[in-house]
């Protein structure tokens, strides 16, 4: 197999980075070298930021709707290599290619479409003084602002944040994960095929330390969209507090799923709450990695989820049969085991799983876990306290919907919650008095995208989404005029 070369994006020509440098990229489910991304600094940053600069003027003056077609264009173009995109996206980060073809690269190209739509429908307020003055609002944009990704839904979550960016008229620096480079510079060639003026949309590739830094410290930049863990947002919030920059910081979960008795309890809905534990090898911020489950039905639930969970099949992330894939790196590997090691030593049974997955083949030395679940801890333990971010999740029995609270309530962490009940006046009422910014009553990622995402306590601060984006890449400014 070749081994590719990336190269950044910068004032709208594939430039390699001013050190000459490069890391290693690795694809998950072989553990094979496939890929050498530019470890981008702060000098490819400066010249980023500069081109950013040049090209802001004529970019934030372009009517809304020819924003907009560049923003369709790049949509088609990746809907045009949809199967190329796909595979690239699979190979890089170990999920199954059945995934990346129906979820990740179609949701790429929705994000782009959505906002090129928004930023055409978009209007501000205006407030009048009876007969004094009139207020009106002009939502203008920053200038450049940098969007920071992570590696679990790489092409998704990238064109989630540049979208609304470049639609309200700023200039973007962007990084992927040095650990999933691949379709973020697929992109950056799309981005040159279909026009875009140079400078308005830079691609810089590297880690987090060093390029990621770089961009949270230019001058330039005025805000930061991140997504990422906790950690590190917690440092970039603090440096970009230094120069007073705007932040939106999507971050880490612990989410709960709670199971009422009077759930539904059909097998479509089972499905679900399996899906909603493992999908993309539960390396989704919106998995459910606690699952809560009234006590009257809890043995029934935990037999049921458990011989499930035993049915999911680990394996090769080409072959369709796969419905989990590898985890994205050897890092990340050796994470999720030392949590199942640690569950153990807290008490934890382990009723399924607990071990690496030996898939034979090409997929011999890749990183794969099998999806574990456990039993018999307690709410406070480290494993039901902290992100895992892999296929390990924890059952718990509750006694009563108050029980149920106090648990989900009852971590850092406050992103996504999941409530399976038949009973309406419970829905409103649990949902109301959960500790999230999200909550899914028989559902799970059902997504509209019009609608406010994001977390509360550690799981981040602001919202994207819908107009919530647009406002975040724009100033309000109010103009007051008198009459008499
Ligand atoms: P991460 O280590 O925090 O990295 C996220 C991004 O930030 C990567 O591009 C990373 O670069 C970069 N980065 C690292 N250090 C940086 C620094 N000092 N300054 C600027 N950028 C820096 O997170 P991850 O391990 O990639 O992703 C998993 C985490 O993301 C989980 O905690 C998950 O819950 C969270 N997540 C949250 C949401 C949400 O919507 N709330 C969605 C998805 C994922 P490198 O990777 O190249 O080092
Ligand atoms: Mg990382």
């Amino acid at each position: 197999m070749t081994i590719q070369t990336l190269s950044n994006l910068i004032d709208g020509r594939l430039t390699a980075p001013a050190s000459g440098r490069y890391l290693d990229v690795f694809e998950p489910a072989t553990g094979q070298l496939h890929a050498y991304c530019p470890d981008s600094d702060a000098a490819d940053v400066a010249l980023a930021a500069e081109a950013a600069q040049r090209a802001f003027p004529a970019w934030s003056r372009l009517p809304a709707g020819e924003r907009a077609q560049l923003l369709n264009r790049l949509a088609d173009a990746i809907e045009q290599q949809q199967e190329t995109f796909a595979l690239a996206e699979s190979r890089d980060s170990g999920k199954p290619l059945q995934l990346a073809r129906s979820v990740d690269i179609p949701r790429a190209v929705s994000n782009l479409r959505f906002f090129a739509a928004a930023i055409t429908q978009w209007s501000s307020e205006a407030h009048a003084m009876e007969d004094r003055a009139l207020n009106y609002t002009l939502r203008q944009p920053l200038g450049t602002v940098a969007c920071i990704s992570p590696w679990n839904l790489p092409l998704y979550l990238f064109t989630w944040k540049i979208a609304p960016a470049l639609a309200t008229g700023n200039c973007v620096l962007a990084k992927p994960s040095e650990v999933t480079p691949l379709t973020a510079w697929m992109l950056a060639q799309a981005s040159i095929d279909v026009g875009f003026p140079p400078g308005v949309l830079n691609i810089l590739l590297g880690s987090g330390a060093q390029t990621g830094q770089a961009l949270v410290d230019a001058a330039a930049v005025k805000a930061i969209s991140f997504t990422g863990s906790t950690r590190v947002g917690a440092q970039i919030a603090q440096s970009a507090a230094r120069q007073f920059k705007k932040t939106s910081l999507e971050l880490g979960g612990k989410n709960a799923t709670l199971v009422f008795a009077d759930w539904e309890g059909s097998e479509a809905q089972l499905d679900t709450i399996v899906r909603s534990a493992f999908a993309n090898q539960g390396q989704i911020c919106l998995c459910g990695s606690r699952i809560l489950v009234e006590r009257r039905v809890y043995a029934e639930f935990r037999d049921r989820f458990v011989s499930r969970v035993r049915a999911l099949r680990v394996g090769d992330p080409d072959l369709p049969g796969s419905d989990l894939g590898a985890v994205v790196s050897q890092a990340h590997f050796d994470k999720v085991m030392g949590c199942i090691a640690l569950a153990r030593q807290e008490g934890g049974e382990v009723l399924v799983g607990g071990q690496a997955a030996s898939v034979p083949g090409r997929c011999a030395d890749g990183w794969f876990i099998q999806p574990t679940v456990i039993d018999n801890l307690g709410a406070g333990c480290r494993t039901n306290q902290e992100e895992i971010f892999g296929p390990v999740v924890t059952l718990q029995p509750f006694d009563d919907e108050a029980e149920a609270l106090a648990i989900a309530n009852g971590t850092a962490y406050g992103l996504a919650a999941t409530v399976w009940t038949r009973d309406l006046n419970r829905a409103h009422r649990v949902a109301a008095q959960l500790h999230s910014g999200i909550v899914w009553i028989n559902c799970w990622m059902l997504r509209d995208l019009r609608t406010p995402f994001g977390g509360v306590k550690q799981s981040g601060v602001g919202r994207e989404g819908g107009t919530e984006a647009l406002r975040f890449f724009t100033e309000a400014k109010n103009v007051c005029i008198a009459f008499d």
